[in-house]
């Protein structure tokens, strides 16, 4: 069972997150989470997103 059912994962429950920027300028993180193992995708503000492609 995913734990998104419950309580939603945040970006620290993430693994191995992978950041990318679309064409409007949008940061999301992909990755597994830590907790079930599922795949998770956010959409992050502007400031983290930056803050983790580094
Ligand atoms: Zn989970």
């Amino acid at each position: 069972m995913k734990c998104r059912e419950n309580n939603k994962p945040t970006m620290q429950d993430m693994t191995n997150p992978v950041v990318t920027k679309n064409e409007k300028g949008r940061y999301s993180a992909k990755g597994t989470c830590g907790k079930c193992g599922g795949n998770m995708f956010k959409f992050m503000s502007a400031v983290d997103g930056e803050a983790m492609m580094k």
